[in-house]
C-alpha cells in the first residue's frame, strides 16, 4: 500500500538557482483545478526564487518565520502586488510584526492569538485574512485547536471583528496512508462547512487550506481550495 509521504519528491540536492519556465512547466503539470490557490512556499529559499516563481506568473508566496519573510520583502520591495502568506507558528510577541508584513495568517492555532491578532489589526487599521488551524488527530508535532476546543472559542472567536476569520487549516500528521489522509482532510472540511453553517456563531468559512507537496492530490479531492506547495516547485530544502 502506498503511503501518501512516498508520494512526494524524491531527495534530490538543493537548488541554488532558479529559473521561471521550469516553475511555470512545474505549476501546468499540476493541473490545478480552476478553484484552487496556488501558495508558493518560500521558506528557507533566497529572493531569487520568489522573483523567478513571479516571472512564472505566482503572487502568492508563504513565509513561516517572520523575520526571513520581512528581509526577503524587502529584497522584492520592486513586486508590488505580492500576496504573502504567514504559515508558520506564531508567537504572540511576533504578531505584530506578523499583521504588518503578511496579508494571510494560516495558522492561527489559539484563542489566545487570535484575540491578540485582533487587537494589532484593530490597532493598525488592517484585516488579515485567517485559517484556523485545526489539530484532527493527536499530534506532538503540530500546533492547533483540537475540535472541541474550537467549539468552545467558537463564540469568541466569531466577535473578532478586524479579523476575516474565513478559513481552515489543517495538515495531516507524518506518515498516514492515503486513504487515512483523505478521511483527514475530508474531517477538516466537515468541521469548516458545520462552522460556517452554526445558528449563533458562524464564521464565514470558505478556504480549506489544506496540501503539501506529499498529498495536495488528496486534499484537494477532499475539498482544499488552497495548497501550499515548496518542494514541488522550488526543489529540494535541506
Ligand atoms: C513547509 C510547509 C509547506 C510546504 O511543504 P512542501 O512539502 O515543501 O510542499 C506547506 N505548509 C506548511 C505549513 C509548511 O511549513
Amino acid at each position: 500500500m502506498m503511503n501518501a509521504a512516498d508520494t512526494g519528491q524524491s531527495s534530490a540536492p538543493r537548488l541554488t538557482s532558479w529559473n521561471s519556465q521550469q516553475i511555470a512547466q512545474r505549476v501546468e503539470r499540476l493541473s490545478l483545478p480552476g478553484n484552487v490557490r496556488l501558495v508558493a512556499v518560500s521558506k528557507t529559499f533566497p529572493a531569487d526564487a520568489i522573483r523567478a516563481a513571479y516571472a512564472a506568473g505566482l503572487r502568492d508566496f508563504g513565509e513561516n518565520k517572520v523575520q526571513e519573510a520581512i528581509t526577503k520583502q524587502a529584497e522584492l520591495a520592486d513586486l508590488p502586488d505580492i500576496t504573502w502568506h504567514f504559515i508558520g507558528h506564531l508567537q504572540t510577541n511576533k504578531a505584530r510584526k506578523a499583521v504588518q508584513h503578511f496579508d494571510w495568517i494560516h495558522s492561527v492555532d489559539s484563542l489566545k492569538l487570535a484575540r491578540r491578532l485582533d487587537q494589532i489589526a484593530a490597532e493598525l487599521s488592517r484585516s488579515p485574512v485567517c485559517c484556523l488551524q485545526v489539530k484532527l488527530l493527536a499530534d506532538p508535532n503540530k500546533h492547533g485547536l483540537t475540535e472541541a476546543e474550537l467549539w468552545q472559542a467558537l463564540p469568541d472567536l466569531a466577535q473578532l471583528s478586524h479579523l476575516e476569520l474565513a478559513g481552515i487549516m489543517a495538515i495531516p500528521p507524518y506518515g498516514l496512508l492515503i486513504s487515512q489522509a483523505q478521511d483527514f482532510f475530508e474531517r477538516a472540511y466537515t468541521l469548516g462547512q458545520s462552522l460556517a453553517k452554526h445558528q449563533e456563531t458562524s464564521l464565514p468559512i470558505r478556504y480549506f487550506s489544506m496540501g503539501m507537496s506529499q498529498d495536495f492530490p488528496v486534499a484537494i479531492a477532499a475539498g482544499a481550495n488552497i495548497i501550499r506547495l515548496g518542494t514541488t516547485l522550488f526543489g529540494s530544502r535541506s
